[in-house]
């Protein structure tokens, strides 16, 4: 946008040098008061105001602010000079327990968003922030519970999350509050091999909030070793570090020798009562954080297969051009394990470094961000506890969503999420859709669709609703799977854990002792993965960003 104040003065001639120095003074004095409305467009005004539900309670909600036009972002590890936007989210803020909220903001056309995650209205706005807007704008925002899945047992939580314990920016209760924010009940704190936040962290819990301690142990190979690193993996639900040793050069580093080392990592976090999973896998190529141990090592509790970013191959890896999507991969490893009939549960974690967003990692041209529950993981618990937790993130009762949602709640012949279904030869398999969003899905004929055995078998339109219901016979003639994705206006996402399906002979399926892919060792070696098979998400996805069709602008 432009500025029209933003042109300097020109400043006056005089013909006498001895003049000059004294007259150079005088400018500066006139330019100095000049200056006063002289403001650059990267300026900062401040919009504030107070958010409360729709019965006057303040909430503790999160505010975002992005530029209104989204550009390619420039970004380099290499250089700290930039040429172009390093990103298009402007700013976040977390209104406070009496509702109250204030962001800066600059001169400029904004997007303004109001969200308590899924369950809640979202409220979006276009402004035109004003340079003279000395005062500020107060903006006061009432918003409606659309949902309640805590009713239902459902509760959102953030399985992969750092503080100032590591290389995060906030200090666990913080963190908590932010996650207060979008509507969170439960969370995993995941610093790199440290639980020094421990304390802290674990003194959050309230009966609306569980926090679990864990930590993501972070791999670098010893100077003997072939490889560059082991990946990264989440020990969770634990009290105590487990199969690390402190790295003197690099702190957030364990140096592993070889894949007995992750082996020994399960097995100890297993010894401890935790529940171990295995991260972002196909993290780009060149780093330390891809997992390289699949067909070296078993017993693990599942796959983080949303990470940051959304699945299916929308968003090329902003490390690694030539790759697609880390998580489309991740998607496709899972889904391998499950067609071999291993139960593994896939999850979601935002991994956000920085809750307010101006130190997250930039997502490209795409409205994305990776502050806490975004993504997020439902877990089913009858009783809302830890163990209830521990069991639902184990046994995959679980649905992934995006901070937008929306909510997508599966039953397969009455069964959620986790559970085994026995299906008599010839009779039909109810499965039963509800899909609850806060802005409307995406107006496609494959917006919702039913995956079994890694294959979409049936697809559904929404025709743009804001609510989608649906039951649907299934002719069943094989053992497997049933994992259903729902997609609404760019980045609305989401995908449950599977059902399974056993049809006779019973109690053959899934497989209980520890089974996996044939040549899955090729997954460790690069272009080598498996050719994607897995569905990619609507064509039309990419480029639905409803939240641009703007309306009702403000100021
Ligand atoms: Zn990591
Ligand atoms: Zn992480």
């Amino acid at each position: 946008m432009m500025n029209q104040y933003s042109k300097n003065s020109q400043s006056k001639k005089f013909p006498a040098i001895t003049m000059m120095v004294f007259m150079i003074c005088v400018s500066c004095l006139i330019k100095a008061q000049k200056s006063k409305i002289n403001i650059p467009s990267s300026s900062k005004q401040v919009i504030h105001g107070r958010i409360i539900d729709e019965t006057g309670n303040p909430l503790i909600a999160q505010v975002q602010v992005w530029y209104f036009d989204i550009q390619d972002v420039v970004f380099s590890f290499d250089t700290t000079e930039t040429n172009g936007r390093t990103d298009n989210l402007i700013t976040v803020d977390y209104s406070n327990q009496n509702g109250y909220y204030s962001v800066r903001v600059p001169s400029d056309t904004v997007l303004f968003i109001v969200t308590k995650g899924p369950e809640w209205e979202l409220i979006y706005k276009k402004m035109i922030i004003n340079p003279r807007e000395f005062d500020g704008i107060e903006y006061n925002v009432a918003i409606k519970r659309l949902y309640d899945l805590g009713s239902l047992g459902w509760y959102g939580g953030d399985t992969h999350m750092h503080s100032i314990h590591s290389d995060g920016r906030q200090s666990p209760s913080e963190l908590v509050h932010t996650m207060k924010g979008v509507g969170l009940t439960w969370g995993i704190l995941t610093d790199h091999n440290s639980i020094s936040g421990k304390k802290e962290w674990l003194a959050e819990g309230q009966s609306d909030f569980i926090p679990i301690l864990g930590a993501e142990i972070t791999t670098e190979a010893s100077e003997t070793s072939i490889e560059n690193g082991y990946g990264h993996f989440n020990q969770t639900f634990i009290t105590e570090l487990s199969g690390i040793t402190a790295n003197p050069n690099i702190w957030a580093r364990a140096i592993f020798n070889d894949h007995t080392n992750v082996q020994n990592s399960i097995d100890l976090t297993h010894a401890h009562g935790g529940l171990l999973i295995i991260n972002h896998p196909y993290q780009n190529w060149d780093w330390a954080g891809r997992f390289k141990s699949w067909g070296e090592v078993k017993n693990f509790d599942g796959i983080e297969i949303w990470n940051c970013e959304p699945p299916h191959s929308l968003t090329t890896s902003t490390f690694d051009p030539n790759l697609m999507n880390r998580n489309t991969l991740g998607v496709q490893s899972w889904f391998a394990y499950l067609n071999s009939g291993k139960k593994l549960s896939g999850l979601a974690g935002s991994d956000t470094h920085d809750a307010y967003g101006t130190n997250a990692y930039p997502k490209g041209k795409y409205f994305w961000n990776t502050m806490a529950g975004n993504p997020r993981t439902y877990a089913f618990m009858e009783d809302f506890n830890e163990l209830q937790l521990k069991e639902a993130i184990k046994h995959g009762r679980l649905f992934l969503t995006s901070g937008f949602g929306p909510i997508l709640l599966v039953t397969a012949g009455g069964e959620t999420q986790g559970n085994i279904i026995r299906v008599e030869k010839d009779e039909k398999l109810d499965v039963a859709i509800e899909v609850l969003a806060n802005h409307p899905l995406l107006n496609s004929d494959d917006a919702v669709r039913i995956i079994y055995n890694g294959k979409i078998i049936k697809s559904f339109s929404t025709e743009g609703s804001i609510i989608f219901e649906k039951s649907i016979p299934l002719n069943i003639i094989e053992d497997g799977w049933i994992v259903v994705e729902a997609f609404g206006e760019w980045p609305m996402f989401a995908m449950t854990n599977p059902i399974f399906v056993d049809v006779p002979p019973f109690g053959d399926w899934p497989i209980e002792e520890w089974v996996e892919p044939e040549n899955l060792k090729l997954w460790n070696k690069y272009m080598e993965q498996p050719e994607i098979t897995i569905p990619d998400g609507p064509s039309n996805w990419e480029n639905s960003q409803y939240i641009y069709k703007l309306f009702d602008e403000i100021n």
